[in-house]
This record gives C-alpha cells, sequence and structure tokens, in this order.
C-alpha cells in the first residue's frame, strides 16, 4: 500500500477530552473530515456537510480557525502525523469524526498513525462501507430515515464496537429497536443512548431506558464543560 495515495480534507484539527461514548474522559486528538450527504437536521456540523473547491485553504488557517468554518485543507496520512507532532499533541487516541469520515479509505491513515503508537476511533453513521484498520474503535451513531436517503448498513452494525443513539423521544428507542433487530450487533457491542442537546426530558428518558436495558449513558460532557 502507497502511504502517501490517499489524501484527506480536515477541517479541524485540535486535542480535547472525548466527550462521548465509551472513551469518554479520554484525551484525544479530533480530526473532523469534510464532508457529509447524510443531511441529518439537527446536525451541529453542517459546515462540514460540503466540500468546496473554493473552501480549500492551507493548514495553517485550519490550525487557526477561531470559530466552525467550512474551509478545510488537504494532507496525506503521513502530513496528518507531522501536523501531531508540530501541534505537540500528547494525546494518543485520535477520534475520526467529521462530517462522516467513513466516505474516506481510512487504512492509510490507521497504518502511519498506529505504526507511531496511535489507537483510532472512528465516529460513523453507520451509511458507508468502513475502510478502517482491525483494531480501530468503530462507534456508529445511527442515522435512520435522513433525507440524504441513506440507508444504516448491516456491515457497519456488525463491525461497530459500539453503537451511540441520539434520543429525545421513545419513538427514538423503538426506531433503535427495530434497527437492531434488522442488523443485529456482534455480541458484545456497547450500546448507548445519548440524550440530545441535553434536554431534561431527552435525560430522564435515556437514563430510564439504560437502567431497565443494561445499556450505557452517553452525556456530551465536553458540552456539560463548555469545551471544544
Ligand atoms: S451524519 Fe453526522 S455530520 Fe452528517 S448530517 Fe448527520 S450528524 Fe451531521
Amino acid at each position: 500500500m502507497n502511504p502517501i495515495s490517499t489524501r484527506y480534507p480536515i477541517n479541524e484539527l485540535f486535542e480535547t477530552i472525548q466527550g462521548e461514548g465509551f472513551y469518554t474522559g479520554t484525551p484525544a486528538i479530533f480530526l473532523r473530515l469534510q464532508g457529509c450527504p447524510v443531511g441529518c437536521p439537527w446536525c451541529d456540523t453542517q459546515h462540514t456537510w460540503d466540500k468546496a473547491a473554493e473552501d480549500q485553504v492551507e493548514l495553517e488557517t485550519v490550525l487557526n480557525k477561531s470559530s466552525a468554518t467550512s474551509q478545510w485543507a488537504e494532507l496525506s496520512a503521513t502530513e496528518v502525523l507531522a501536523a501531531f507532532k508540530q501541534q505537540g499533541f500528547h494525546a494518543k487516541h485520535v477520534v475520526i469524526t467529521g462530517g462522516e469520515p467513513a466516505m474516506y479509505d481510512l487504512r492509510e491513515l490507521a497504518q502511519v498513525l498506529e505504526a507511531a503508537g496511535y489507537a483510532l476511533q472512528i465516529e460513523t453513521s453507520g451509511t458507508y462501507e468502513l475502510k478502517v484498520s482491525a483494531g480501530t474503535w468503530v462507534t456508529v451513531s445511527p442515522k435512520l430515515d435522513m433525507p440524504g436517503g441513506f440507508l444504516v448498513r448491516p456491515d457497519c452494525m456488525k463491525r461497530a464496537n459500539e453503537i451511540k443513539h441520539p434520543v429525545a423521544m421513545q419513538k427514538h428507542i423503538d426506531a433503535l429497536d427495530n434497527l437492531l433487530e434488522k442488523c443485529p450487533p456482534a455480541a458484545g457491542t456497547i450500546i448507548s443512548l445519548q440524550p440530545i442537546s441535553q434536554r431534561p426530558r431527552a435525560t430522564e428518558l435515556a437514563i430510564k431506558t439504560c437502567i431497565e436495558r443494561n445499556w450505557r449513558l452517553s452525556v456530551q460532557l465536553h458540552k456539560y464543560l463548555h469545551i471544544e
């Protein structure tokens, strides 16, 4: 495999604490990729949806963003690793998010970063075939019946280490139940519910359901801490 043949459109690159899911509390480097056609109406990263040629910039511009923008820089896997070192990041856990990062073949990125001692996690909607390393932790946050018309893939559900589902109402839990029946995950896959936008009723429903089902609660710790 040629280690420099794939280039990745980077919308953001920063170090923080993972605030969601199984790795909550873990220091992590976030690599946000540009591009997503799924179209969730409540998406809080809509600036990542379009990968417009006129928004391509140098890496320095991406690193110096003071607010969310649709600007992106294109890097190879080795350039991503060089950027980690240039930034002096300490974390060894890398979260590849988006946008929809599964639009891209992430195997070269994994090859380069894992060889340098990093562990990878991908956060995906489950609507694209996964091209990740065997060691990558896969978090599927299934996006059902979204305007983009994409279906959640059974192979993504099977590969998931963790299924993290946003909930506000009972119908969201019913939809997850339906999905789990149609596309069963592997034994031992972690299932967590994440209340949408920290709404009290959503949180109450998620807590109640997690206790009843022995699932996990994911609370978006970073939003409570007011960090990125
Ligand atoms: S899949 Fe993720 S990035 Fe894409 S629209 Fe939905 S929430 Fe936003």
